[in-house]
């Protein structure tokens, strides 16, 4: 069998093509930032088919419903604009469903009619369309350019727009967290909390894609950062944004409105990142690293010392989302593995600067690219074989043809379990990180190995 045995050793050049993208298209972020708000409804203006491909893609994902409107473009809106169907919408979604916010983005279609979100908003404002105490919010997504992680980012930035500064501080730190699972965010509130900031989370999709099941269905479940929240966004004393993809744009652009500094750290995968995130953290308290953040800390560095040897020099490819390549390239090479092949599909020459800035000096070269695919990463695959693979349920083909482990990580994750649940941010998720690549590298030692090296204890 195999879907990708046809993938050829031989590399050429190819400047119009790409087959198998690392990445999907820009509405599917701004869906997954819209469930960050609390009330929210996020709408897709454009054609029906986009939407139920953005929801059936989060459903496979996060296991949950995925509720979200559409202006259901057919061939008048198509040529005309959607601003009737938009409106039109408006007046079905405040009656039938409720929402305190809708979320909208827009598609390819509506993008290239030039449909303008501004405008429609306040034609609905002066026609009443648009209840009284109720939220819009607009993202342009063209998925033609970007990727998800753009779409994610601008849907952010909508949400910070809405803060309404007093010219007073309130003392609360913005924390943008970027495309991180629900349980990493409800993880980032409580390292946040251990060190003693009080802080303004968005989005927040903890408690919304990782709800639990009781039995009653909320089409709105209780979390995701609120309206009011968001509006007194621009009177925090800074903001964090975590990644420069996903949350710059939004925390720089609070910076220049709302004279909200921001300071722009990596997401905070691994040990030494999120070292880092901890540092600004305490510094923004003005405390110590607490004791109990430090012992955290502690147990992730003696599982590194405990197995470093089963790590070391063990080749691993990689591909995903930019912010989580960086700082997961950084942990690896600080556990003397080796990201040989590192791919995104979302563009960005400076993704590509950094990786070769964090391997440098290393034992081996890296091969990376921003808008890349996982076939010509797959060929270098099938030239200078790898130990590990790391990235998205799509890499189960490369890892059944050529027989290599495969550590689920990124988005979308659509065969397995637990990702909503059991972060993979700050030390614990360090740790979690940890168990499953050594479950993966023990695994295939244990079923290679001869039986005069079969151990029991390893
Ligand atoms: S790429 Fe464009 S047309 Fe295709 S699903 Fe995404 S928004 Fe719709």
């Amino acid at each position: 069998m195999a879907l990708l045995k046809h993938t050829p050793t031989e590399v050429m050049e190819r400047k119009s093509l790409v087959i198998n993208p690392a990445k999907t298209c820009q509405p599917i972020g701004a869906m997954y930032a819209s469930f960050g708000i609390h009330g929210c409804l996020p709408h897709s203006h454009g054609s029906q088919g986009c939407c139920a491909y953005h929801r059936s893609t989060l459903t496979r994902h996060y296991k949950e419903p995925i509720s979200a409107s559409t202006s259901s473009f057919t061939e008048g809106a198509s040529v005309f604009g959607g601003h009737a169907n938009l409106l039109q919408a408006m007046n079905n979604i405040f009656s039938v469903y409720e929402p305190e916010v809708i979320a909208v983005h827009t598609t390819c279609l509506s993008e290239t009619i030039g449909d303008d979100l501004n405008q429609i908003r306040d034609k609905a404002e002066k026609t009443g369309k648009l209840p009284e105490g109720k939220t819009f919010i607009g993202a342009p997504t063209p998925s033609y350019v970007g990727s998800h992680v753009t779409g994610f980012s601008n849907m952010v930035k909508a949400m910070a727009m809405l803060a309404e500064p007093s010219g007073k501080k309130n003392g609360k730190v913005n924390i943008i967290p970027g495309w991180v699972e629900p349980c990493d965010m409800g993880e980032i509130k409580r390292l946040a909390a251990m060190v003693g900031v009080d802080i303004t989370l968005f989005p927040d999709t903890d408690g919304v894609l990782n709800a639990p099941l009781t039995g009653e269905y909320k089409m709105f479940p209780d979390g995701g950062v609120t309206v009011k929240e968001l509006k007194r966004c621009g009177d925090a004393v800074g903001t964090l944004a975590l990644g420069e993809w996903c949350s710059a744009d939004a925390a720089r652009w609070l910076d220049s409105k709302c004279k909200v500094p921001c300071t722009v750290l990596d997401m905070p995968f691994g040990l030494a990142a999120t070292d880092r995130f901890i540092d600004v953290l305490r510094t923004v308290a003005g405390v110590s690293v607490p004791d109990a953040v430090a012992f955290e800390r502690g147990q992730l560095v003696d599982m590194i010392s405990d197995m470093h040897q089963y790590l070391y020099g063990k080749r691993v490819a990689i591909w995903g989302d930019p912010d989580q390549l960086i700082s997961m390239c950084e942990f690896l090479v600080s556990l003397d593995m080796q990201p040989v092949y590192v791919v995104t599909g979302t563009p960005g020459k400076k993704f590509e600067k950094r990786i070769r800035e964090i391997c440098e000096g290393q034992p081996f070269e890296v091969k990376v690219k921003a808008k890349g695919d996982m076939f010509e990463m797959h060929q270098w695959i099938k030239n200078e074989p790898v130990d590990l693979l790391i990235g998205n349920t799509y890499g189960k083909y490369m890892a059944r043809d050529e027989d290599i482990p495969l550590l689920r990580w990124g988005f979308p994750i659509l065969d397995r379990q637990g990702h909503q649940y059991f972060p993979t941010v700050g030390y614990k998720g360090g740790l979690r990180l940890l168990e499953k690549i050594l479950g993966l590298l023990l695994d295939r030692k244990d079923r290679d190995d001869p039986e005069t090296q079969f151990e029991l204890v390893l």
